[in-house]
């Protein structure tokens, strides 16, 4: 039985004030969400602060990119995962396609970030998904399995079910135009397909793949009902604690 997970990406909105109102307001929400792995994903600044008021409660914090490099050093302006896991996250995204699109992150780079996640003990979130060229001309499962192959190159079997794949279309992202849950589940098995060729049939039947792009609590039901989506990234909708709250329960 693989444990569904809904994330929250927070993305660069809300102060440190922002962020623990919201996250004191979810609290009480999901507390009954045992069906559930609860995430939220605060910016920097507010991942200790929120991560202190939510400790011993169930929703868990992540970080939404960490450094390359795995131990401290001179390197001006990033933050290396084991002060993630130091500040209080268990959890850390990476592969965002607006870290892919606008930071110009390669596999290789995610690669280098997914090592750096697991090697500090943290569970990784990895992010895949096609633009919509890329779907259009056919090339969707390619991009993505190539994104997959890149990104967790080189993992060992103990290190597996501390992964979490996160597929997110592109074209699907803050844009208001969801996936049906179809065209997700059919990238979902994809996915658990090429698990298996890459590591084995174990594996990818324990792999939990999180479906992202335009999630909102009236279509989380729908998405949830395939067989191979165990959960959700939820950026614009985790906003606000309610709704994001309706989101976790209606994942049941
Ligand atoms: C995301 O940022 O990961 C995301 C899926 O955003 P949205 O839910 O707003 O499409």
């Amino acid at each position: 039985m693989r444990k569904p997970v809904i994330a929250g990406n927070w993305k660069m909105y809300k102060n440190v004030g922002d962020s623990i109102a919201t996250a004191v307001a979810l609290k009480p929400l999901v507390a009954n969400a045992n069906h559930c792995e609860v995430v939220i994903a605060p910016v920097f600044t507010a991942l200790k602060p929120v991560a202190d008021r939510l400790e011993g409660s169930n929703v868990h914090v992540s970080a939404q990119n960490c450094a390359t490099e795995q131990s401290e050093g001179a390197l001006t302006g990033e933050v290396a995962a084991f002060m993630l896991r130091d500040a209080g996250c268990s959890h850390v995204i990476v592969g965002h396609s607006e870290r892919r699109q606008y930071f110009l992150e390669t596999d290789a780079i995610v690669s280098k970030k997914v090592q750096a996640g697991l090697a500090a003990g943290l569970t990784v979130i990895m992010c895949v998904g096609e633009t919509l060229d890329q779907r259009d001309q056919g090339k969707a499962q390619s991009i993505v399995s190539e994104q997959l192959v890149g990104g967790l190159s080189g993992l060992t079997a103990s290190d597996l079910d501390r992964i979490i794949v996160a597929y997110e279309p592109v074209w699907a992202i803050g844009t208001g135009r969801t996936a049906t849950p179809e065209q997700a589940q059919e990238m979902h098995a994809f996915i658990r397909r090429v698990f298996a060729e890459r590591h084995s049939q174990g594996a990818a039947e324990s792999l939990r793949v999180l479906y992202g792009g335009s999630v909102k609590p009236d279509n989380i039901a729908g998405l949830m009902k395939q067989t191979d989506i165990d959960g959700a990234l939820v950026g614009g909708a985790s906003l606000k604690a309610e709704s994001f709250a309706e989101i976790v329960n209606y994942s049941r």
